[in-house]
C-alpha cells in the first residue's frame, strides 16, 4: 500500500474540484442558507494517529444541519443504548430527508434517525435525559471537537423554526402515533437548535474522529464502546445521505452523513475522519463539489472500505 502525502492530494483534489464549485442549487427554504455565497470549498481530516490536513475553507464555520443527526444518535446511544433502537430503525428510507409519507404508512417510526423523522424521534429521546438540553449538546459539541467556543446561529435557529412546516408536520404525526413524550414545540426547537449549531470542516473532522477509531477519540477518549461505534458507522453508511445512500456508496465507498448547508463528513474505519463543505447542492439536497470531492478522495488514496 503506497503511503500518501494527504496534504498534496488534498491540494489535487481542491485543484480538480473547481469547474465543479458553484454547480447545484442553495437551498431556499432555510433563508439564511440561501445567502451563503455558493464559491465555497473546505475540505479537511484527521488521521487516528494525530496527522491532520486541510484546504480551502476549511476553518470557516457552517451551521452543521443534519450532521447533527450523527452526534444526536451518539448522544441517544450514550444515554439510552440499545433502547434507542425501539423508537426508531436502521434501514435505509430510499425517500428524501424530510418525506412524510413513508411515516404515515409505518404508523409513526421512523425508518432510521438520519432522516428527519427519525431525529425528532432522537431529540425527544434526548430531552429525557438531558437537564438543560440546549447547553448539555454544545458541551458534549465542545467536548468531541475540543473548541471550547462553539456556538449555535440564533437568526438560523429562529428561521428554523418559523419556517419548520414540514418538520411540524412530520412532529405532530409522530406524537399522533404515540412515538413523542414531548411537547411537538419543544421537540422542534430542540432539533432546530441542533441543526444551527456552527462548525468548520477542521472541528467536525476532529469530532468525527472517535468513528474512525472504534469509539475512542484521541482528544477527549472513549466516547463510544466499539460495538456502538461500529454500528454508527453502519448506519451512516446504509442511511447517512438519504436516497443517494446507494449512489454515496457506490462513488465514495465511505460512511458519510450529510447536511443541508453543504457539509459532508465521512470516516475511514481505523484510519481517518474526514469533513467537506461546499454549499450548493445535488436533486438529493447533498453537496454537488463536496460528492465530487469525496468521490475523488478515495479514487486516489485507495481508502474506499470497499
Ligand atoms: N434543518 C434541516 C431540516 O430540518 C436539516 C435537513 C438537512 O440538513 N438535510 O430540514
Amino acid at each position: 500500500m503506497p503511503r500518501f502525502d494527504y496534504q498534496e492530494v488534498l491540494r489535487e483534489i481542491h485543484q480538480e474540484v473547481q469547474p465543479l464549485i458553484g454547480r447545484g442549487k442553495l437551498p431556499t427554504y432555510i433563508p439564511a442558507l440561501a445567502e451563503i455565497s455558493p464559491d465555497k470549498f473546505g475540505l479537511a481530516l484527521h488521521t487516528v494517529d494525530g496527522q491532520a490536513s486541510h484546504v480551502g475553507d476549511s476553518s470557516e464555520r457552517f451551521s452543521i444541519q443534519s450532521i447533527s443527526k450523527l452526534f444526536s444518535l451518539t448522544l441517544a446511544l450514550r444515554l439510552r443504548g440499545a433502547k434507542t433502537w425501539e423508537r426508531v430503525g436502521r434501514e435505509p428510507s430510499g425517500t428524501s430527508f424530510n418525506s412524510l409519507v413513508q411515516l404515515e404508512y409505518e404508523r409513526g417510526r421512523p425508518r432510521n434517525p438520519f432522516i428527519n423523522a427519525g431525529a425528532l424521534v432522537t431529540s425527544d429521546i434526548l430531552l429525557e435525559h438531558l437537564d438543560a438540553p440546549q447547553d448539555n449538546y454544545l458541551d458534549f459539541m465542545r467536548h468531541l471537537s475540543g473548541i471550547p467556543d462553539l456556538r449555535h446561529d440564533e437568526e438560523i435557529f429562529q428561521a428554523e423554526i418559523t419556517s419548520a412546516y414540514r418538520n411540524r408536520a412530520m412532529a405532530n404525526l409522530l406524537k399522533d402515533f404515540g412515538n413523542l413524550s414531548h411537547a411537538v414545540d419543544d421537540v422542534l426547537e430542540f432539533y432546530c437548535f441542533q441543526c444551527s449549531i456552527m462548525m468548520s470542516c477542521q472541528e467536525l473532522a476532529a469530532s468525527c474522529l472517535f468513528l474512525a477509531n472504534q469509539g475512542v477519540s484521541s482528544l477527549c477518549g472513549e466516547v463510544l464502546p466499539r460495538r456502538k461505534a461500529k454500528r454508527v458507522n453502519s448506519v451512516m453508511l446504509m442511511c447517512g445521505t438519504y436516497d443517494a445512500a446507494g449512489d454515496f456508496a457506490f462513488r465514495v465507498g465511505l460512511p458519510g452523513k450529510s447536511g443541508v448547508a453543504g457539509g459532508i463528513v465521512a470516516v475511514v474505519p481505523g484510519k481517518m475522519s474526514l469533513c467537506v463543505w461546499s454549499p450548493a447542492l445535488n436533486e438529493v439536497g447533498n453537496s454537488y463539489a463536496g460528492t465530487k470531492a469525496l468521490e475523488l478522495f478515495t479514487t486516489k488514496t485507495r481508502l474506499s472500505i470497499f
